[in-house]
């Protein structure tokens, strides 16, 4: 058999290794089968530039559709990978074809998950992942008027900042007690409270929806709390389920996620996975993680692909994630997920500069930054690599960061 590098999933960790093979040297055909109907794309933008109308979904691409083409990849757009054969090492795709591999990379990533409510089916409620899903919230936001965001994480946040700007009223409901709880730093979030409160929208709280009503198209959701929300539009960001079904009983490890170890190898020789779906062990902080974060995918990919191309390349990555809310960039280094036991804030981010520093055990295990310049940035980067014992941040930052300017 001649060998062959099949690829399950199209999102940016799946492009990634595309590229990072061929540019290594790597010859092996390629299968990539995606059931969206889209090339590989940077889902980064989406609840940005092109939701308010800044960018095109063709900006987003990772490659234009041609250079999958002339790297010789069979690129499988709008295809469903039906089964796993780890015996007979193929691939079943919707309607019956078979595709052989010698190698599998499994790249399933996430879909949105649903609030199980009344109304939730209504014309009008929309999930945010996919430039199909995008399209059809930034062409329901040309006409609406009361948009209700659901969620207080990173699809609802930046999601709510975009049709704000577009000029929407915006009214986002949050189960937790502060917005954007998943910073762990409650500082954070009471400055992104009043930052958008002041940019007029409402924030409801410890609440979440019991229904969403409508006749034939959404009017508007009751709140568990009881109160009447009027909306036409309304987007729902309550966070990921993995795509690993197809995997369940094949035997490939599971655990909130693929199992693989810092070369992305899952139990079963042969079989990679990356991305959002993979629970890879990081080195850097000594345990297994899974990021659902766009630098995780690029960072897996591009390592993967030179792997599969015979360099030595495992995971040694200081994971980072960066959003953007009304113009404020705000980027997190480190693991701040792993159990943090103080968080100590300098500066603020309403003054538009603030480093947050996350302790574990006394150590660096993580840093908040917002309007620190690229020096700074990449010294964090350097002490989270080190994960310093920190009895006094004060002088760690006179030490340490002396471009700080929190
Ligand atoms: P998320 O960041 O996990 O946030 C989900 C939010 O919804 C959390 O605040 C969660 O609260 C809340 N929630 C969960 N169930 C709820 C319910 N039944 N009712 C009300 N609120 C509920 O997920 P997301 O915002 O949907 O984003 C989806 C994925 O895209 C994530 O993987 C995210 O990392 C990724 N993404 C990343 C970026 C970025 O890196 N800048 C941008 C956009 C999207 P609890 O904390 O209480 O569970």
């Amino acid at each position: 058999m001649d060998e062959r590098i099949a690829i399950v999933g199209g999102g940016l960790a799946a492009a990634r290794v595309v590229q990072a093979y061929r540019e290594a040297g790597g010859e092996d055909a390629i299968t990539l089968v995606s059931s969206d109907s889209w090339p590989p794309y940077h889902r980064p933008p989406l609840s940005k530039a092109f939701l308010r109308g800044e960018s095109e979904a063709e900006d987003a691409l990772v490659q234009p559709a041609e250079d999958y083409e002339r790297s010789d990849v069979d690129l499988r757009l709008g295809t469903t990978v039906e089964s796993i054969d780890l015996e007979e090492r193929q691939l079943r795709l919707q309607g019956g074809e078979v595709v052989p591999w010698s190698r599998l990379v499994i790249a399933t990533g996430a879909r949105p998950r649903k609030l199980p409510v009344r109304g939730a089916d209504l014309p009008g409620v929309h999930v945010y992942r996919t430039i199909a899903d995008a399209d059809s919230v930034r062409t329901a936001a040309a006409t609406a008027e009361r948009a209700l965001v659901i969620g207080g994480g990173f699809i609802g946040m930046e999601t709510t900042a975009s049709l704000r700007r577009r000029g929407l009223e915006v009214t986002q409901v949050d189960r937790s007690p502060r917005l954007f709880a998943a910073l762990g730093a409650p500082e954070i979030s009471a400055s992104l409270d009043r930052l958008y409160r002041e940019r007029g929208v409402e924030i409801v709280l410890e609440d979440g929806i019991a229904e969403f009503r409508g006749n034939g198209t959404l009017s508007g959701a009751v709140t568990q709390g009881g109160r009447t929300i009027e909306a036409d539009l309304a987007v729902v960001g309550i966070g990921v389920e993995l795509h690993t079904e197809l995997l369940e009983g094949t035997g490939i490890a599971l655990d909130d996620g693929v199992v693989v170890n810092e070369r992305f190898e899952t139990s079963v020789p042969n079989v990679y996975a990356v991305g959002d779906v993979a629970r890879f062990h990081d080195p850097i902080y000594g345990h297994a993680r899974r990021i659902e974060h766009w630098s995780n995918a690029d960072h897996q990919g591009g390592q993967l692909g030179r792997l599969l191309a015979g360099e030595d390349a495992p995971y040694d990555h200081v994971a980072y994630f960066f959003t953007e809310l009304f113009g404020t960039k705000i980027g997190v280094l480190g693991d701040p997920d792993g159990g943090v036991d103080e968080v100590v804030v300098r500066g603020s981010l309403d003054d538009g500069k603030v480093i947050a520093f996350y302790l574990r055990g006394g150590r660096l295990v993580a840093a908040l930054v917002s309007g620190q310049d690229d020096e700074t940035r990449a010294a964090l980067n350097e002490l989270l690599r080190e994960q310093p014992a920190v009895d006094d941040v004060d002088a760690l930052v006179q030490g340490r960061l002396p471009a700080v300017v929190a």
